[in-house]
């Protein structure tokens, strides 16, 4: 898959954003770090990290969350990964009260929802989009409790689904960015875009 984005941003209020850079340079892609609404102006697409939603709800200014929302809606490729698939739900169960996400995909997440035992493990999960099984990595991973129609499941661990998309926005329940498979990034890289 060649990339077709060639400037991509990464929100960097917080999280694991360095290791979502460094991932779009082994793609040969300029990583740009996002942190204001004009920055998001620059970038052909964008990537939430994982992370700490709450955090990172709470640092956002309220021009970026809304240039987020219409540029996703319009067909902005977005990539996020377990904080990351926090912000991209339209509803978080056991988040905190103030914690409002930004709705940009038809999904139900559960913050922290795998048990105290396995609240961080790797696994292998089948991607058959991508061409065959790769490395997941899950820390303190939310949970997909529901989703809509229009929502496609590309992955899952055991019945679960840890990966899914709705049009040009893709949410996984792990992290790619933290594992040498790039794939993920690439796939994300070679979405068309909105018009602009
Ligand atoms: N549990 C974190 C949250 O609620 C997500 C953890 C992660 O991104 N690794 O935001």
């Amino acid at each position: 898959m060649s990339p077709k984005r060639r400037r991509f941003g990464v929100l960097a209020l917080q999280g694991d954003f360095r290791e979502h850079l460094a991932a779009l340079r082994a793609c040969e892609v300029e990583g740009v770090p996002v942190r204001l609404a004009s920055e998001l102006e620059a970038v052909d697409g964008l990537i939430l990290p994982g992370g700490e939603s709450t955090t990172m709800i709470r640092l956002m200014e309220p021009a970026l969350d809304a240039a987020i929302r219409r540029r996703a809606h319009a067909g902005m490729p977005v990539l996020g990964t377990c904080a990351g698939m926090i912000l991209m739900a339209s509803l978080v169960e056991d988040g905190r009260p103030d914690q409002q996400p930004l709705d940009l995909m038809d999904i139900t997440v559960r913050r922290n929802a795998y048990g105290r035992q396995v609240d961080s493990f790797e696994a292998t999960v089948d991607v058959p989009l991508l061409g065959g099984p790769g490395p997941a990595v899950f820390i303190r991973a939310p949970r997909v409790t529901t989703h809509g129609d229009s929502v496609e499941v590309l992955a899952e661990l055991g019945s679960e689904p840890v990966a899914l998309r709705q049009g040009n926005r893709v949410a996984l329940a792990f992290h790619p960015e933290l594992t040498s498979d790039r794939r993920w990034h690439q796939y994300v890289l070679s979405l068309d875009g909105e018009k602009r």
